[in-house]
């Protein structure tokens, strides 16, 4: 497995692989790699002869009173993992050669799709993740990209973005991969406490319950209530949105006759949790 930490390094590899007519798939990822990003890899050789991942914690989508400087970051750990999965290479970069002093375009502006949901409590969240997902694109060019169902409204957006640029890359959404217990696996659920961890899983059982009161008819308003003083009752949490959209556009959904999707974020003790259901 190559490890690259420069972008000239980077462009003659993908240089070599594309005059051999491989199909490069690609899995931009923040590292403290676990079973959810080796998911991902797997489905990507599923898809490309040549995989390849990134492991850059973007400065850019974080606010300054966000966990950027506490992230998780495991590079030796994340660095065996892809090796025993065949990632052919591992590009590292450097934030002074993504985002050079002189760089005058600071954001890619995704939009209402950025507005909502996580972009309430993080208006800076997915302007930033447009603006390095461009530049890694930019570099790499992949002929497919996959992203985690996880984060439900990224991969909604990076849809979006590789459309509204015409991009040539294929996106292709990974389901999400959960502990035993529920709790869907996240590089932050590192950070829980072990009491926390225990609690975490609750936020999977709410999200469950509120799925079949609205198969069984509840309302969605009557539903969404039902779950919010749910979690709101359960020690520990601080819940910043639980809201029912319509899968496809991401508007507010008005009937349960449209495809839902159930969307949750929460923190436990400052630490973000977030995860989702189809309905
Ligand atoms: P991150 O390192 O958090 O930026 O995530 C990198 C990619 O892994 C994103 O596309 C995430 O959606 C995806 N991902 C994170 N957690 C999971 C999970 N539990 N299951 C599936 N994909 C995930």
């Amino acid at each position: 497995m190559k490890i690259i930490r420069d972008i000239a390094t980077m462009l003659n590899f993908i240089k070599e692989k594309k005059s051999n007519n491989h199909k490069i798939g690609f899995i931009p990822t923040m590292g403290a790699l676990h079973r959810g990003h080796l998911s991902l890899v797997n489905l990507a050789h599923s898809h490309s002869d040549i995989v390849i991942c990134s492991i850059f914690v973007n400065p850019k989508q974080f606010a300054l009173n966000e966990d950027f400087s506490s992230y998780p970051r495991t590079e030796k750990d994340d660095l065996q993992k892809l090796e025993d999965n065949q990632v052919d290479a591992v590009f590292i970069p450097n934030a002074e050669e993504i985002y050079p002093k002189n760089d005058k375009i600071e954001i890619i502006d995704v939009g209402y799709a950025g507005k909502i949901l996580e972009g309430v409590s993080r208006p800076h969240f997915f302007n930033g993740v447009a603006l390095v997902v461009t530049k890694l694109f930019d570099i790499i060019l992949p002929d497919i990209a996959v992203f985690g169902k996880k984060d439900f409204q990224q991969l909604h957006i990076i849809k979006k973005l590789v459309k509204d640029l015409n991009l040539p890359i294929q996106i292709i959404g990974g389901e999400i991969v959960r502990e035993n217990d529920g709790l869907a696996m996240s590089s932050r659920n590192l950070k829980l406490t072990d009491n926390e961890r225990k609690i975490a899983p609750k936020l999977y059982q709410i999200m469950l319950e509120t799925k079949s009161k609205i198969k069984s008819g509840t309302s969605i308003n009557e539903a969404i209530k039902q779950g919010e003083a749910s979690i709101k009752n359960c020690e520990g949490f601080e819940l910043d949105y639980l809201e029912i959209r319509n899968r496809k556009n991401l508007e507010v959904a008005k009937s349960n006759q449209e495809p839902l999707q159930l969307l949750v974020a929460a923190y436990l003790n400052n630490i973000r949790l977030i995860d989702n259901l189809e309905i």
